[in-house]
């Protein structure tokens, strides 16, 4: 097969794939409710097996849901991880305010570009070797989590035993206007409380130690340890604090969202979070949380897996860019263990998280023949 005929196969296969993502989407699976996770994962599964590849399924039920291991093309070398998530941050009933719909060139859904789609192209390269008779170069190990949008608490150990020894690690996620991500920021979740003394407003406010007023202090602090400069990032995104208008409030609490792209950072910020003293001696501060996700770092074989992936396009005419974000996956797990990633080789699309969520349909035969070519290399 040519590249060219390979982009013919999927071209040929575009209304068929057109109705599985329509079909994944329909079942809606929020990440923490297990039985749509179940729904979905059986769903999935079945569609694995019906595309006639030599492979061997395995499942992995947790509290919130189940994970899904399947290895495609056994044998002798070093695997190649292909990792997905069947979540999404949509809620059950969602669908009926957006149902999943066609309009034009667009292909709407809830959660159809982060990452159903996705999920399809895993199970169209499947079916491509097994309908043309060929093989990927390596074996293929693929990891669908279920707890990707909430901070993958249980997938994360799944992944990592599965990104170990693999030799490189694509990922079906959202592009970023049809860019690869070869580089993502690592993250961190933090809360920090304060907790004074309440008092009567009016009557003794002198007794009182005001929580949020300690907090609200903290917030140019907290802003402080950011380095902007190297990439790191650090915002009071929620703030909460106080009961009645006429308590001084003894409890207030932010949010704190951190990005960083240097691993090393990761430890300065968490230890300068800690050290942060109160102006107040009456109020006293508790920080909770950690750091996630590592930084997915663009090293020289991730440079090197990207011009493959940029060869491949090229040689059907397709043109794919590359570039750096700010958000997480579970790409950031498999790229700390050393293991090459290239993330964001989803559909073209928008709106990940958004109502107005959608894929291009001129693009799904382009996306799975890059997918392909590359897992032939
Ligand atoms: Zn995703």
């Amino acid at each position: 097969m040519t590249p060219q005929q390979t982009l013919a196969y999927f071209r040929s296969r575009e209304s068929q794939i057109v109705d599985l993502i329509r079909g994944i989407v329909d079942i809606e699976s929020p990440s923490h409710d297990a039985a749509a996770s179940t729904r979905v994962v059986d769903w999935v599964e079945s569609q694995f097996k019906a595309t006639g590849a030599d492979l061997s399924i395995e499942r992995t039920r947790v509290e919130d849901g189940e994970h899904l291991i399947i290895k495609a093309y056994p044998g002798e070398g070093l695997h190649t991880l292909l990792l997905g998530h069947t979540d999404t941050v949509h809620p059950i009933g969602t669908n009926r305010k957006n149902p999943t719909r066609i309009e034009d060139d667009k292909l709407y859904g809830c959660g159809i570009f982060d990452m159903k789609s996705g999920v399809i192209l895993m199970i169209e390269t499947l079916r491509y070797f097994a309908a043309t008779n060929t093989q990927p170069s390596t074996p293929l190990t693929i990891v669908l989590s279920c707890d990707e949008e909430v901070g993958s608490f249980t997938g994360r150990p799944i992944i990592e035993e599965h990104a170990r020894g693999a030799v490189r690690c694509l990922i079906c996620e959202p592009s970023s206007h049809g860019c690869v991500k070869t580089a993502r920021k690592g993250t961190g979740m933090f809360t920090l409380r304060a907790h004074g003394v309440p008092a009567h407003a009016g009557l003794e406010p002198e007794k009182g130690a005001n929580a949020v007023a300690e907090l609200a202090r903290q917030v140019e602090s907290i802003h402080a340890v950011a380095r902007p400069e190297i990439g790191t990032t650090v915002n009071v995104t929620v703030f909460r604090g106080g009961t009645t208008l006429n308590v001084i409030p003894d409890l207030a609490e932010c949010e704190i969202d951190v990005r960083f792209s240097q691993a090393d950072e990761a430890e300065r910020v968490t230890s300068e979070l800690r050290r942060l003293k109160t102006t107040d001696p009456r109020v006293s501060l508790e920080l909770e949380g950690e750091i996630n996700r590592p930084p997915m770092e663009r090293s020289d074989a991730v440079a090197a897996l990207f011009e493959k992936a940029r060869a491949a396009a090229a040689s059907f005419d397709y043109d794919i860019g590359e570039i750096a974000v700010g958000g997480g996956s579970d790409g950031n797990f498999v790229a700390a263990l050393g293991v090459p990633v290239l993330d964001g080789l989803g559909i073209t699309g928008d709106g990940a998280h958004r109502m107005d969520e959608h894929i291009l349909i001129s693009d799904i035969a382009k996306r799975a023949a890059l997918v392909t070519l590359l897992l032939c290399q």
